[in-house]
C-alpha cells in the first residue's frame, strides 16, 4: 500500500523564520514543528542552514557580506515555496536586524513570522551540539556568531521561545498555536 503523501495547500500558509544562536534549538524546533503541521494535514517545507550551505549556497562563507547573500537567497526560495501555499520553516542564525528585515521585505510583512529562539550563549556553549563552539573559542573557526561575530537580539519578534523555560514540545506548541488559533 502506498502512503498518501499529498497534503493540503493553504492560503494562510506562513513563513516561520527561526533566528537564534548556533545550538539554540532552531533545527530541533523546525523538525518537530514540521511533523506537527504535516499531521494536521498541511503541506510544509523546512529550509535548513546547514543543508542549504552544502548545496544552493555552497559558494558562500561567513563574512557579513556572504551571510547577507545567504539570507537573501533563502528568503527568495522561502517566498517561492510559500507562494504555493506551503508552510515554510527556515532555520538560519540570521544574526543581524538588517538581514531579518531584508527577509521580511522579500517574503512580505503579512507572511513573515519572526521567531526568536532564545537560549543564553553560555547554554549554547555548554550544549555545543556540533562541537563548533570549542573550535571557535580556540580560534579555529573565524566569524563564529556569539564568539567572534555579533548576534543582534530581535527587538520585536512575533514569538520568543525561551528554551530554558519551555521544553521542545511546549516550544513547538507555542508556534503551532500562534499559526492556527
Ligand atoms: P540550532 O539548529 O539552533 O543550531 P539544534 O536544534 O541543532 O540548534 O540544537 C539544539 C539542542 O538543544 C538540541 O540538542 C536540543 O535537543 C536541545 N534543546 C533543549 N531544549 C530545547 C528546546 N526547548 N527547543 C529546542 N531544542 C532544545
Amino acid at each position: 500500500m502506498t502512503i498518501k503523501r499529498q497534503k493540503n495547500l493553504s492560503n494562510n500558509a506562513k513563513v516561520i523564520w527561526l533566528t537564534g544562536l548556533s545550538g539554540s534549538g532552531k533545527t530541533t524546533i523546525a523538525n518537530h514543528l514540521k511533523e506537527k503541521i504535516l499531521n494536521s494535514g498541511y503541506a510544509v517545507q523546512v529550509l535548513d542552514g546547514d543543508v542549504l550551505r552544502t548545496g544552493l549556497n555552497r559558494d558562500l562563507g561567513f563574512t557579513i557580506k556572504d551571510r547577507m547573500e545567504n539570507i537573501r537567497r533563502v528568503a527568495e526560495v522561502a517566498k517561492l515555496i510559500n507562494d504555493m501555499g506551503i508552510f515554510t520553516i527556515t532555520s538560519f542564525i540570521s544574526p543581524t536586524k538588517e538581514m531579518r528585515n531584508m527577509a521580511k521585505t522579500i517574503i512580505g510583512v503579512d507572511k513573515f513570522i519572526e521567531v526568536f529562539v532564545s537560549t543564553p550563549l553560555e547554554i549554547c556553549i555548554k550544549r555545543d551540539v556540533k562541537g563548533l563552539y570549542k573550535k571557535a573559542i580556540n580560534g579555529e573557526i573565524p566569524h563564529f556568531t556569539g564568539i567572534s561575530s555579533p548576534y543582534e537580539v530581535p527587538e520585536n519578534p512575533d514569538i520568543e521561545i525561551k528554551t530554558l523555560e519551555s521544553d521542545i514540545e511546549e516550544s513547538v506548541n507555542i508556534i503551532f498555536d500562534y499559526l492556527f488559533k
